[in-house]
């Protein structure tokens, strides 16, 4: 196997994490390995963890790709999300709370990386404009816009990664008398900074996670009251005082808005926190992955390679509740596919596993149910591959006292500690309520007294 060459589109963790399942092959000894490039919109590695002030459209007039906002702290524990090769004992050198902000996990992602090993394969300010395959030549061409040189280029392929993320194009709905309401109307995608509402009252459109971490950050950073409005199942949280959830909005008139259940209340601002579109508008019909956002999406075999032509992969499509681990393993697993370590089988028997694979998803029955089944399917992907043994089932087990911990407490779940399965280290604890430390920066979190839970009795 050799001369092969792969587009891998996007840099964020997906992407990032299949050029670094080559570069481990490569440090393996492993020799023919193909040529890689990856095209990447922003100026940096890091996708949705690079927070940006910007909202609409970037320097170069593409759409921001980022929903992160200031505060962000993680919202699931970070030994759920650790690397097996890259602890978060190796990165920092000491133990850290569960609970990090975005910008203490954004170095970590980033401290992994050889920046300069991986920074050739890599061109920046390069969105993928348009993606063809040719039956004749079995390969794809790609065309991109470099905005360094400002022109299109266009080049050949073997294999196209897809790992341009799901969480960056609003999905925005409508309601009657928007047009007339006083005040800003915006899409989680768009919400950057909770001060900007202090002392409003929000209305919150949703009851997942951007509900959830958005209401409780205005709650966090001054707003005089927020609204949550679900559609199907309230979130059910023992919310503080100031926070409460309502059925459905129907409608607004001027500044208030009324609810399913016949009650109204004023509003000085809507945030849609109503999730987000599958959106590939790089990719024609017969290749694009036409999906929502769910455990299992259908037409990939092994979550990953598109059904109609292999040679097309997609990373990290899934609902998340494990991320950068589930990522990796995907990411190797592709990888040994291409230099054809792991067989890919023919088209009937990939329907077959599909098909196993979507019934148990059918049949999902709660959140612990969705945790063993995303567990699972990682397991599945595992045990073909080298990437490092890690404890995924344990990370289940994680992720149910997580949900547990929320339920104890919406506003301190943050302040919980768990163990790593990776190198067995107790995370230190906040040294105060979560909703007191305002800070956000890398520098203002390590410079907190973590609290060592192992030496108390
Ligand atoms: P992304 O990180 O979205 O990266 C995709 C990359 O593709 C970006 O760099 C983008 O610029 C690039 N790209 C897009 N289109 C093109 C194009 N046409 N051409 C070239 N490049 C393109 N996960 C957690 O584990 N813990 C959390 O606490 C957490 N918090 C989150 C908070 C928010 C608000 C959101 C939206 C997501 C959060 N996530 C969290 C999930 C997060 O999406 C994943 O952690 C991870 O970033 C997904 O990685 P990815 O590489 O698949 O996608
Ligand atoms: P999501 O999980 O897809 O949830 C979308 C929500 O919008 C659902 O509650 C859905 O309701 C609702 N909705 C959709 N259309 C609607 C409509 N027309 N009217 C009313 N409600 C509607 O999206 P998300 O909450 O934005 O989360 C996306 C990702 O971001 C997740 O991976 C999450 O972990 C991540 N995130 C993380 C953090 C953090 O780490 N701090 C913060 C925010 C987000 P139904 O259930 O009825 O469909
Ligand atoms: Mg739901």
């Amino acid at each position: 196997m050799n001369n092969k060459k792969i587009a891998i589109l996007g840099a964020g963790p997906s992407g990032l994490a299949q050029l670094r399942a080559f570069e481990a092959a490569r440090r393996a000894g492993v020799k023919n390995l193909p040529e890689i490039v990856c095209y990447e919109k922003q100026n940096a590695i890091g996708g949705m963890w690079n927070y940006t002030w910007r909202t609409g459209l970037d320097k170069n007039g593409e759409p921001v790709h980022g929903s992160m906002y200031r505060y962000l702290w993680s919202n699931g524990p970070k030994e759920c999300l650790e690397f097996a090769d890259y602890s978060f004992d190796e990165h920092f050198g000491q133990a850290i709370p569960s609970y990090p902000p975005r910008a203490v996990l954004r170095d970590y992602i980033m401290g992994r990386i050889d920046q300069q090993a991986i920074s050739k394969y890599i061109r920046f300010e390069c969105p993928v404009r348009w993606v063809t395959y040719d039956d004749s030549t079995n390969m794809f061409t790609v065309t991109v816009m470099n905005h360094k040189t400002g022109e299109q280029e266009t080049n050949e392929f073997d294999y196209v990664v897809v790992a341009t993320g799901h969480f960056s194009t609003p999905n925005m709905p409508y309601f009657k008398g928007l047009e007339n309401f006083h005040g800003r109307v915006l899409h989680a995608h768009d919400f950057r900074d909770a001060l900007e509402f202090a002392g409003q009252d929000l209305l919150l459109i949703g009851a997942s996670f951007s509900a959830e971490d958005i209401g409780s950050q205005c709650f966090k950073y001054g707003a005089k009251s927020v609204t949550l409005s679900y559609r199907d199942q309230p979130l059910g949280f023992d919310w503080p005082e100031g926070m409460e959830e309502r059925p459905l909005l129907t409608h607004v008139d001027g500044n208030i808005g009324y609810f399913a259940d016949g009650t109204s209340k004023h509003f000085d601002s809507i945030v849609m926190c109503t999730g987000y579109l599958f959106h590939f508008p790089f990719l024609p019909d017969e290749l694009r992955l036409k999906t929502h956002n769910c455990l299992y999406p259908d037409n990939l075999y092994k979550g990953i390679f598109f059904q109609n032509n292999p040679q097309l992969i997609y990373l990290g499509m899934q609902d998340q509740y494990f991320t950068f681990n589930m990522f990796d393993v995907q990411a190797w697993y592709a990888r040994d596919v291409i230099l054809g370590k792991i067989p890919l089988p023919e088209k009937e028997q990939r329907l077959v596993d599909m098909h196993h694979w979507l019934e148990r998803h059918e049949q999902l029955d709660g959140e612990h149910d969705n945790i063993d089944f995303q567990a699972s399917y990682i397991r599945d992907l595992h045990k073909m591959t080298d990437y490092p043994e890690f404890a995924v089932e344990e990370q289940g087990e994680l992720f149910k006292t997580w949900l547990k911990d929320k339920q104890k407490g919406i506003m301190t779940f943050r302040e919980e500690s768990y163990t790593s399965t990776v190198t067995g280290t107790v995370a230190t604890q906040l040294p105060a309520p979560w909703l007191d430390i305002k800070g956000d920066s890398l520098e203002s979190f390590m410079a907190l007294d973590f609290i060592d839970v192992e030496s108390q009795d």
